[in-house]
Formats: structure tokens, C-alpha cells, sequence
């Protein structure tokens, strides 16, 4: 099934992002926390692809899984600025041959050693083209991309970044996934500046829920997001009691979840960093909204 078709049905969706195991040795533990996320039949689940040092020749595997084990429709992420033509067009094959209808068109981050190399070598710069390989493709993908409420780090200003993002969107991108964001009126603002631009697929915003105070590190060194007070005193109060913490991050994410349905969005994609109990509070505290 498209997510379009879930995207864009008038009812709130809740989905889940999960991400393949980093080494080979940790696949079955991973397998076990995806199984259990799936099993909460969350609307759609997509798997990521060598994010955060992940490895990325298990998300077809887990992909597939989710779809036909669970019956969850599913996603899978690509990503293309460390890989040749030859590469990307195998891998869009393995997507299509195992009945993959959505897939995340990514570039990918720069690592030191893409820095250090001659961009005139790249076959890919940027999630555009591999937007434009998946339309050239002989298969009928529903496209997702990313997008940057707080900007992506690389751009120089908010109007560059936007002016490409509607290019990659008018090149057949179907919808949009935030990066993480902490104040939802920073997703308000990108809104309105998209929508003015011209942009009108649909945007679902990416919610983490932080329940960890180290966590918090991490996610600001990965986005650079902007962090309320009132979060910071969450962390502040709760950080050492990690029991506490846990309970205070998922209020906050629920809440955060809340405002953006009261405001009139009806998807949001959960980050949930293979974390089963923390997804399933989550859902379980949306349950009656969940079913409107
Ligand atoms: P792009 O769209 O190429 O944008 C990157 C930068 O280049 C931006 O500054 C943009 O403004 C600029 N730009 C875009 N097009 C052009 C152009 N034509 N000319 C000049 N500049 C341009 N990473 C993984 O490795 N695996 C994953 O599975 C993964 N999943 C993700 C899911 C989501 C929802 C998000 C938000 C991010 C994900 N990432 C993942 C991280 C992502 O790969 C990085 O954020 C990466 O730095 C940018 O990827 P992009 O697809 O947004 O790139």
C-alpha cells in the first residue's frame, strides 16, 4: 500500500521509525524490539538505511518483515551520496523485487572522508537525484524526503534551504518527514513559509521522545535542534532519576503529539529509537484520538 493513501485518509495516523542494528551481533535483540513495535500495528513503520553508523544491509530484511510478518505497511530508507550509479539502481531493484512500494530518498550525511573527496567523482550530490532515479526507475514508488523545520545544518539560510526542498519536491516527491524538532511552534513557522513557497505535499512531523538526559546530548549534536526552557527543566529535574525521566520524556512527546493533532495535522512519525515501551505508552496515551 502507498502511504499516500494513509497520509492523506482524514484519519490520525501515528507511525514509527526504526533503525537496522549497528553490527551483525546485535541483529536478533533488534529484531525482537522491531517485532514488538510492529506488533502495536502503528500506521505505517519505516526502517532506516546506515543512519548513525547503523549498517544498512539489514533494512531490506527488516522491511520485508514488517510488511508481510506483521502486515504493517512499510518503508524503507535509501540513501545515495557514498554510492555509485551501479549500487543505487541494485539496490532500487532489491526495493521493487520485494513488493516495496514506499521508499525515504535520502542523501545521507557527509562523512570526513566524502569531505575530503573530489565531489566531481560523486554519481550523487544530493536526495534530488535520487529522486529522480527512483522516477526513472521501471516501478510506481510513493517518495518520501526529509525536510529541516530548524534548517539543515549545511544551508546557509532558511529561504536556501526552502528553494531546495521544493526542487526535490517538484521533482516527484510525495510527502515530507521533519527532522526532530522540541517547539512546535518552529514547526508552525516552516509550515507557513513552505505552504508560501509553494509546497503543498504533505509534511509529517518527526517527533523523538527524549528519555534519557544523554540522549538529549546526542539528539542536539545529530540536528541541532532548538531546546524550550520548559524542556530543559524537565531534564534539569528528572535527568539522574531515569525512571522519572522516562515517564516526563514520553508526557512531553505525548503532549507535544497532542498540540500538533489539536493544530490540525493528522500524521505524525515517531522516532522510536527501538524502543518498544516507550512507542507503546505513547500510542496508548493517543488511544482515543488514535481512533477518530
Ligand atoms: P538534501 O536534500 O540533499 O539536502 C542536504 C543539504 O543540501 C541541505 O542543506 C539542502 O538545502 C542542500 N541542497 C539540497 N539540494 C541541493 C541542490 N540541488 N544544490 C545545492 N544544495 C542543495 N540518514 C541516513 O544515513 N539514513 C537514513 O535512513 C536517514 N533517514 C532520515 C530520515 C529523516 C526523516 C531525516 C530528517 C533525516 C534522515 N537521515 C538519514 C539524515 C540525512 O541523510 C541527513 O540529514 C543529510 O545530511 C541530508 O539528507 P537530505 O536527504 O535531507 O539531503
Amino acid at each position: 500500500m502507498k502511504l499516500t493513501e494513509i497520509i492523506n485518509n482524514n484519519h490520525f495516523s501515528l507511525s514509527c521509525e526504526v533503525f537496522p542494528p549497528k553490527q551483525s551481533t546485535s541483529f536478533e535483540s533488534v529484531k525482537t524490539a522491531i517485532e514488538l513495535i510492529a506488533r502495536m500495528h502503528p500506521s505505517f513503520m519505516s526502517v532506516t538505511y546506515g543512519a548513525g553508523g547503523g549498517t544498512s544491509k539489514y533494512t531490506l530484511e527488516i522491511a520485508k518483515d514488517v510488511k508481510y510478518r506483521f502486515n504493517v505497511p512499510t518503508m524503507a530508507h535509501l540513501t545515495c551520496v557514498s554510492s555509485d550509479r551501479d549500487t543505487v539502481r541494485e539496490r532500487i531493484h532489491e526495493i521493487k523485487e520485494a513488493g516495496i512500494v514506499n521508499v525515504m530518498a535520502l542523501r545521507g550525511d557527509l562523512t570526513p572522508e566524502l569531505e575530503k573527496s573530489d565531489r566531481s567523482s560523486w554519481a550523487y550530490h544530493h536526495a534530488i537525484d535520487l529522486v529522480r532515479e527512483l522516477k526513472e526507475a521501471d516501478a510506481d514508488f510513493c517518495i518520501g524526503c526529509a525536510c529541516y523545520p530548524e534548517v539543515h545544518p549545511e544551508s546557509k539560510n532558511q529561504a536556501e534551504d526552502i528553494k531546495y526542498l521544493k526542487e526535490k519536491v517538484d521533482a516527484g516527491c510525495d510527502f515530507i518527514t521533519t527532522q526532530m524538532f522540541f517547539d512546535n511552534n518552529l514547526l508552525y513557522n516552516f509550515l507557513y513559509k513552505i505552504r508560501e513557497a509553494g509546497i503543498t505535499v504533505p509534511v509529517l512531523p518527526g517527533i523523538m521522545p527524549i528519555t534519557k538526559a544523554v540522549q538529549l546530548e546526542r539528539a542536539l549534536k545529530l540536528s541541532g535542534s532548538f531546546i524550550p526552557q520548559r524542556f530543559k527543566a524537565l531534564v534539569d529535574r528528572f535527568g539522574v532519576d531515569d525512571a522519572a525521566m522516562m515517564q516526563a520524556g514520553i508526557a512531553y512527546a505525548t503532549d507535544q503529539i497532542i498540540d500538533l493533532y489539536a493544530n490540525g495535522i493528522k500524521n505524525v512519525h515517531l522516532y522510536t529509537m527501538n524502543k518498544p515501551e516507550i512507542a507503546r505508552a505513547i500510542q496508548s496515551n493517543l488511544s482515543s484520538i488514535l481512533g477518530k
